[in-house]
C-alpha cells in the first residue's frame, strides 16, 4: 500500500492512497481539526480522474468543518472518497485495505457513511480500524441518522416559523415536502402530528401513495410544487432545487429542509434574502445526522437522550444566525459561515 501526501492550501492534510492488491485509489482530506477529529463521511464514486475526486474531496471536507462548527459537535472537518464505480468495483479486500488507509491517521479522521457507502461495507472496514462511526444500534454505535436528521430538520422550521410568524407552532402551517425518503418520509409525520397541513412530491409514485394512503398527505405533482402557496418548501431530495428556474416560481414564506446543496449557487441565498423568503441554510438544519453521530464519540459513548438533546439546538442555532443576518444585513447563508469562521477563531485563540 502506497501512501502519499497531496499539499493542499489551507488543508491540514490530504493523503493519497493506491494498493495495486486490492485496486484501492482513494483520497483522505483533512480539512481542520481544530475543534476536533475530522469526522466526515466515506464515498465512492467513478470519477473521471484523481483531479476529479481530489476537488470533491476538498470541496466536502470543508463543507463539513463548516456545518460541524456551526452544529457544535465538538469536531472537524473531514471526507474520503473511493475513486471506482459502486456496482462492480466493491470487494472485501478493497474496503481492508481502506479500514488500514483510515487507521493510517490515527484518529485525526473519522469515517462514516456517505454517498455508495452502506453499512456491510463499514462493517468491513471496521475490522481494520476504530476510527468508523454510524454502525449499527446493536454494535454500540449509533445507527440510523435519518430519524435524527428528521427530528433536526422539525427543531429547525419551529425557528424558523417564529421568524415569520412570531410563533413556532405548526397548527395550520402548509408544508410542501420535495422528497418523502428516509429523512422527508418521517419529517412529514412529525410535521403531521405536530399539526402542519402537509403536501408531499416524489418522484417514487407507490411510496407517496401508500404515505398519502397512510396519513393522508396532500399530493402534488414535480410541475405542481412550486406553485402551492405555503409557509415552508422543504428541500428533501437532491440538491440544487433552488435555482434561477425555480425561484421566481416559489410561492412560499420560507426554505427548510433536509438536501444538501439546495442552492445551485451561493449567490441564490442573496437572491432569496431580497424576496423575503426566508433560507435555513442546509447544513445546519440537516445536521441532526452528525450530530447524532458525534455523540457515540462522547467518553460515555452513545446516549440518545444527550443526542436528542444536542439536536434539539438546531431551533438555536438558526435563531441565532438569522439574527446575524437581520443585524449585519446578510443573507443566512454568509451569516452561518460567518458563524462557523467566529466558532473556529474563537477556539483557535483559547
Ligand atoms: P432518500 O434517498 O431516502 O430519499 C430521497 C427521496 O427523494 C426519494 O424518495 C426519491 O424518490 C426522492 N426524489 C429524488 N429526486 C426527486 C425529485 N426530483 N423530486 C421529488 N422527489 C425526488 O434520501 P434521504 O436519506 O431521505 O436524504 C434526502 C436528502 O437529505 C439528501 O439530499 C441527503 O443528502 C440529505 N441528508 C440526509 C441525511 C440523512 O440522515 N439521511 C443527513 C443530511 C442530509
Amino acid at each position: 500500500m502506497e501512501i502519499s501526501e497531496i499539499q493542499v492550501d489551507g488543508y491540514e492534510k490530504v493523503l493519497r492512497c493506491r494498493d495495486a492488491d486490492s485496486g484501492l485509489h482513494a483520497i483522505i482530506a483533512v480539512h481542520d481539526t481544530t475543534l476536533g477529529p475530522a469526522l466526515g463521511g466515506m464515498r465512492m464514486w467513478p470519477y473521471a480522474s484523481e483531479d476529479e475526486a481530489l476537488f470533491d474531496v476538498l470541496r466536502l471536507s470543508r463543507g463539513m468543518t463548516f456545518k460541524s462548527a456551526v452544529a457544535e459537535t465538538g469536531l472537524g472537518g473531514g471526507k474520503s472518497v473511493i475513486i471506482g464505480d459502486p456496482k462492480t468495483q466493491k470487494s472485501e479486500k478493497l474496503f481492508l485495505a481502506m479500514g488500514r488507509f483510515v487507521d493510517s491517521l490515527d484518529g485525526k479522521y473519522i469515517t462514516a457513511e456517505d454517498m455508495n457507502i452502506g453499512i456491510p461495507d463499514l462493517d468491513i472496514v471496521k475490522r481494520e480500524t476504530r476510527w468508523v462511526t454510524g454502525l449499527s444500534r446493536e454494535s454500540g454505535s449509533s445507527g440510523n441518522p435519518s430519524p435524527y436528521t428528521a427530528r433536526g430538520c422539525l427543531q429547525g422550521m419551529r425557528a424558523v416559523l417564529e421568524v415569520v410568524h412570531g410563533t413556532d407552532s405548526f397548527d395550520g402551517r402548509r408544508v410542501v415536502l420535495q422528497g418523502v425518503g428516509a429523512v422527508g418520509g418521517g419529517l412529514a409525520v412529525l410535521l403531521k402530528e405536530a399539526g402542519a397541513e402537509v403536501y408531499i412530491c416524489d418522484i417514487n409514485v407507490d411510496r407517496v401513495r401508500e404515505l398519502s394512503k397512510e396519513y393522508g398527505f396532500k399530493v402534488v405533482t414535480e410541475e405542481e410544487q412550486f406553485d402551492v402557496e405555503c409557509d415552508i418548501y422543504a428541500p428533501c431530495a437532491r440538491g440544487a432545487g433552488i435555482n434561477d428556474e425555480t425561484i421566481p416560481r416559489l410561492r412560499c414564506k420560507a426554505i427548510a429542509g433536509s438536501a444538501n446543496n439546495q442552492l445551485l449557487e451561493p449567490r441564490h441565498a442573496d437572491d432569496l434574502r431580497e424576496l423575503g423568503i426566508l433560507y435555513a441554510p442546509d447544513y445546519v438544519i440537516n445536521a441532526g445526522g452528525i450530530i447524532n453521530v458525534s455523540v457515540e464519540l462522547l467518553p460515555g459513548g452513545y446516549d440518545e437522550a444527550e443526542a436528542l438533546r444536542r439536536i434539539d439546538r438546531i431551533y438555536d442555532n438558526l435563531k441565532l444566525l438569522f439574527e446575524i443576518s437581520e443585524r449585519e444585513n446578510l443573507s443566512t447563508r454568509a451569516a452561518s459561515q460567518r458563524l462557523a469562521e467566529q466558532r473556529i477563531a474563537e477556539a483557535r485563540s483559547r
